[in-house]
């Protein structure tokens, strides 16, 4: 298939480029490079464009006769949506709105897209499955649901084809590599680990030590970012036999405190991570863990990373040699 990956320059839709390419498919990628980064996908058409300009992408869907979009472009901060509320929901709810439109206009009918655990807001449950409410208490939590309603509301009306998949925590690196996470500002938890045992950034901070955890840090449920990628390649499949709009969550459904995290880093750099205790920051629920038990049941999906060392190894990997 010809996929337009929207998004294809950025941390997951780079890895979901390559994994295309590796599975016989072929990529355009539509990205405006405001995060993205074009040495993640050397040699590959690159549409240098904006989901809000209806122009560009009308003429990316002319130009290239796409089978299926599958669409990664979206701020995805939850405290920066908290202070700039507007840009979440004109870049995530009316950007995706635009491709919506371009895609109806352009008679594609297949869309994989990705959301995320903070749809939910406060976890009402240890493990969250999708019949859990949806809650937000940010606002990149509500553009992402927002986003998802109006799927639901495209594949009634016109016969859209959805595949949401609701990530938890991304994670890790290509196992080569060559490429990898690399935000700037960066403010994921892995990726500022890692940092500071290579003396980058201005030091490694726990964001709130008083979440009524075990450890008292928020824990998460981290997933390898090729995980993902081929659970988007089950949703194409899936795809092919069943109309509607489909959401999914996907995680480990094993959750690590942030301190288990550093301590799985010191395990695999070897080194001793330091780190200062930091007041909680605004948005941040105390625990997000995934059931991804309907994922693996109706995609026939099955992640093989499973354990918090091996996925950080992958991310180390790419720390060390950073390329971009
Ligand atoms: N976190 C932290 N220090 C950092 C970055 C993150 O303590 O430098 C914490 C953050 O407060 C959250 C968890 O690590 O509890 C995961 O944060 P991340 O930004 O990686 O992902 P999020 O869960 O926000 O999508």
């Amino acid at each position: 298939m010809k996929i337009l990956v929207c998004g294809g320059a950025g941390y997951i839709g780079s890895h979901m480029v390559r994994t295309l390419v590796a599975n016989g498919h072929e990529a355009v990628i539509f990205d405006n490079l405001s995060t993205g980064h074009p040495e993640s996908i050397p040699g590959l058409p690159l549409v240098q464009g904006d989901l809000l300009d209806s122009r560009a992408l009308l003429q990316a869907f002319e130009h290239h006769s796409v089978d299926a979009v599958m669409h990664f472009c979206a701020r995805s901060l939850v405290s920066e949506s908290m202070s700039e509320p507007n840009a979440y929901y004109q870049n995530n709810v009316a950007g995706t709105l635009n491709l919506l439109d371009a895609m109806r206009r352009a008679g594609v009918d297949k869309l994989v897209f990705s959301s995320t655990a903070a749809i939910f807001g406060q976890p009402q449950s240890d493990v969250i499955d999708e019949t859990h409410p949806t809650v937000p208490i940010n606002p990149y939590g509500a553009s992402k649901l927002m986003v998802e309603r109006m799927l639901a509301d495209a594949a009634s009306a016109y016969g859209l084809r959805s595949v949401t998949l609701r990530y938890f925590n991304a994670a890790g690196a290509d196992p080569d590599g060559d490429i990898g996470e690399s935000h700037q500002p960066e403010t994921h938890l892995i990726p500022n680990v890692l940092r500071s045992v290579l003396g980058r950034g201005d030091g490694l901070k726990v964001f709130g030590t008083d979440y009524p955890t075990a450890d008292g840090t928020c824990v998460r449920d981290y997933i390898h970012v090729n995980d993902l990628t081929s659970a988007h390649l089950c949703a194409l499949q899936f795809m092919r036999a069943h109309t509607g709009a489909h959401a999914f969550n996907l995680g480990n459904g094993c959750g690590f405190s942030v301190l288990e995290v550093i301590e799985s880093a010191q395990r695999v750099t070897g080194a001793r991570i330091e780190f200062e205790r930091a007041p909680r920051r605004a948005g941040d629920p105390a625990v997000l863990v995934a059931s991804s038990a309907k994922a693996r049941e109706q995609l026939g999906w099955e992640p093989v990373y499973t354990g918090m060392d091996e996925i950080i190894a992958t991310a180390w990997r790419w720390h060390r040699d950073q390329r971009y």
